[in-house]
């Protein structure tokens, strides 16, 4: 079972978003372990204070390197885990995509940091973390945010928690292309019609025709993705004819 420890002062954001849906059925069949701890708990202070003016001057709060030192130390011992995965959400680390997902999902233990205020003391960065993950370029408030858009897009890959392996083997990114497009009943809708090939019946053109589709809005949106792809001979006529037809 996958361990995710995650270090926040704001831990009831968590609630709603990991007690619904596929990431709360997870944690139920057990194929994952959410710990959500207020590093608050960790500071050594009377007032329980985790923040401090910066040195040098300037705007903002920084986090204290001693509550969240603590708190992953005493993490780190609980689990009996020497090697956990400590992850920043940062807007500086590298951004987070499904190649780093996939990555993640065969770790055992996960350890997310989430950050608030102007940011943290660099000493946490240098001695704790071993990975900066950012989930785009803006700022936000807070690491929360980012801490669940991970967590979400690694839970679902572990082994059986969408059920179907084929769910998310076919999802855009993890085959390197953009998904196909999806259609459901009716096969006529105010006389906008389903392709016919997906009415058919016969599964190998179905899958020909989901490959092409596939190809076909990966050159048309993310055309960035092709330069690192090997592609086959049918993929490189269909990808001639697409851009015939662009001429
Ligand atoms: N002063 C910092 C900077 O310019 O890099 C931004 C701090 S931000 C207001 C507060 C916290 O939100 C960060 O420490 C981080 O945990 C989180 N955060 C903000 N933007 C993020 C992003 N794009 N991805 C992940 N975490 C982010």
């Amino acid at each position: 079972m996958m361990k995710i420890d995650v270090l926040t002062l704001f831990p009831e954001m968590f609630e709603g978003v990991l007690g619904s849906s596929i990431l709360k059925k997870a944690a139920e069949q057990k194929a994952v372990d959410y710990h959500i701890v207020n590093f608050r708990e960790f500071a050594d202070n009377k007032h329980k204070t985790v923040d401090d003016y910066p040195y040098g001057g300037g705007a903002g709060m920084v986090l204290k390197p001693q509550p969240i030192f603590d708190a992953v130390d005493h993490l780190k011992e609980q689990a009996q885990s020497t090697k956990p995965r400590v992850i920043l959400l940062c807007p500086q680390g590298k951004t987070h995509n499904q190649k780093i997902a996939e990555e993640l999902a065969k770790e055992e233990h996960l350890i997310f940091i989430c950050g608030h205020y102007e940011g943290y003391d660099e000493r946490i960065r240098d001695h704790v973390v071993t990975d900066e993950l950012s989930i785009g370029d803006y700022v936000l408030t807070g690491g929360e945010l980012g801490a669940m858009v991970v967590i979400d897009s690694v839970v679902r890959l572990l082994p059986e928690v969408l059920g179907n392996e084929e769910s998310h083997q076919r999802d855009s990114f993890s085959t390197g292309f953009l998904e196909h497009p999806h259609y459901t009943r009716p096969a006529d809708f105010r006389g906008m019609k389903v392709p016919d090939v997906l009415t058919s019946g016969n599964h190998r053109l179905i899958d020909e025709w989901r490959e092409k589709e596939s190809l076909k809005r990966t050159y048309e949106r993310r055309p960035d993705l092709l330069e690192n792809i090997e592609l086959t001979s049918d993929q490189k006529k269909w990808l001639r004819e697409f851009e015939n037809q662009k001429k």
